[in-house]
């Protein structure tokens, strides 16, 4: 693996031949999390692919000339030419191989997987999700000095990461920016010295036996897992919702609601997340229409009262989305009135979906006793029904699903696998 700085951008990557290019920042969490596996695979792929890194922030003009705009961003270069896709913000091995694999020819690739040795690392616990329930409970295990390792498929934070304003957490006067609240926790944790495994693909979860195996060929095994795994958001299953995914359609605001400066949005939902994330969204957009399915929005009244009193926002009740068409930069949503049946085409630059969410339960659900609604059922130490497991936050069956009460019951299992391990 090599260093190198604009001067040398040159003469190492344009006149090379396989080149892996790593803009990297400081104090960058992602950075810190690609830095090992960078690293890894540098000893498996790197005689025959020249591994390099180069620091972005003393190397600006480049990365602005090459129009690398965030930390890490990787880049594959093959005779002096880029190729692949550009990988950014949490990256996995997974992608990082597919694209090292592309460079090369089947044979060789072949002979270097067969070089992979399978590794296995123990830890008293494993807690699978570093949103705030699983980050809360890997700081109180820690600060327990048990030996407690974060497993994450996406980087540390949960949905607060891409909440735009959370003003409901207690200890902050003014509202906190959801990804700072999400990096102070993670920050905390960490700190701590919980070992964090995160942008990782969780290939297999052996309840029974406490193993869980990561990108292929790391088993991990502990005495106690706790899963953290919250929830993701519920797809209306309209026609054209799937393709579109990303391509007009999301299901974030803070990280899609920037790209909607003056245009019309549309905003399907009622309950709290639609009608407070529509708020936001107004910031940008010159128009926002709500589409709910009931005759009356279902989030608390002062978001409600919030809404009504805010001029961009439309909404049309009784309705839900039957399809999403892409008509040259515009969508078309096609509206049923869920009483009269009438159907009606809304044209808009872009479509958010806030319509509940479901469990994060795919690798698990057959082992556990769940709630009618897919979600694990705990007891009031956040036991589920297999021994020696635990579950905290959206995850379990419960009411209420807040930072607040994800960040409980976190505590709770903490402290009653502390009791246990003592
Ligand atoms: C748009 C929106 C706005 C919100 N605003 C607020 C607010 O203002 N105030 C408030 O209190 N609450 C708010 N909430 C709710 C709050 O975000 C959740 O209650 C809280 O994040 C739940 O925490 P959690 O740790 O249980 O799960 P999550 O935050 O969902 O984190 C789960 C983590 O598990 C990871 N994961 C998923 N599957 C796996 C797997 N198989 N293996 C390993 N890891 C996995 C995910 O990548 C994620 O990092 C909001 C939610 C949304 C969606």
């Amino acid at each position: 693996m090599k260093e190198i700085t604009a001067g040398e951008f040159d003469r190492e990557v344009l006149k090379g031949e396989k080149v892996i290019l790593d803009f990297y920042s400081t104090e960058c969490p992602p950075c810190e999390a690609l830095a090992s596996k960078f690293e890894d695979l540098s000893r498996l792929y790197g005689n025959d692919i020249q591994f390099m890194k180069i620091f972005r922030q003393g190397n600006r003009d480049l990365a602005e000339k090459l129009g690398v705009k965030s930390s890490p961003t990787l880049l594959f270069y093959n005779n002096g030419l880029e190729v692949s896709t550009r990988l950014t913000g949490g990256i996995k091995r997974s992608d990082i191989i597919q694209n090292l694999d592309s460079l090369l020819a089947a044979d060789r690739v072949k002979e270097i997987k067969s070089l992979i040795k399978p590794t296995v690392s123990e830890f008293d616990v494993i807690i699978l999700g570093a949103g705030p329930g699983g980050l809360t409970a890997g700081l109180y295990l820690c600060q327990s000095k048990i030996n407690t390792v974060l497993i994450d498929i996406a980087l540390p934070g949960g949905h607060v990461s891409t909440t735009h304003e959370v003003s409901n957490y207690p200890g902050f006067i003014e509202p906190q920016p959801g990804y700072m609240l999400s990096h102070s926790m993670s920050e905390q944790t960490k700190l701590c010295g919980t070992i964090y495994k995160v942008a990782v693909d969780v290939t297999r979860v052996d309840l029974e036996n406490k193993e869980v195996v990561i990108d292929e060929y790391e088993t991990v095994k502990a005495k106690r897992i706790i899963i953290a795994t919250g929830t993701t958001p519920n797809l209306t299953g309209a026609p054209g919702e799937k393709e579109l995914k990303g391509k007009g359609i999301s299901y974030c605001s803070t990280c899609d609601a920037k790209y909607y400066n003056d245009k019309d949005v549309i905003v399907i939902g009622g309950g709290n997340s639609a009608v407070e994330e529509s708020e936001y969204i107004t910031r940008f957009v010159k128009k926002l229409t709500i589409v709910h399915q009931f005759d009356k929005l279902t989030a608390n009244k002062q978001a409600q009262d919030k809404v009504f009193k805010n001029p961009k926002i439309n909404v049309i009740f009784d309705s839900e989305p039957r399809a999403f068409v892409k008509e040259g930069d515009k969508i078309v949503t096609e509206v049923e009135n869920v009483k009269t049946k009438d159907r009606q085409k809304l044209v808009s630059d872009g479509v958010f979906i806030f319509i509940g969410m479901k469990p994060n339960i795919d690798l698990f659900k057959d082992k556990l006793e769940l709630d009618k609604w897919g979600y694990i059922k705990t007891d009031d130490d956040m036991r589920t029904s297999t021994k020696g497991v635990y579950a905290v936050g959206d995850v379990i069956s419960k009411k209420y699903r807040q930072i607040t009460t994800a960040v409980a019951d976190g505590t709770i299992a903490a402290m009653a696998i502390a009791k246990e391990l003592d």
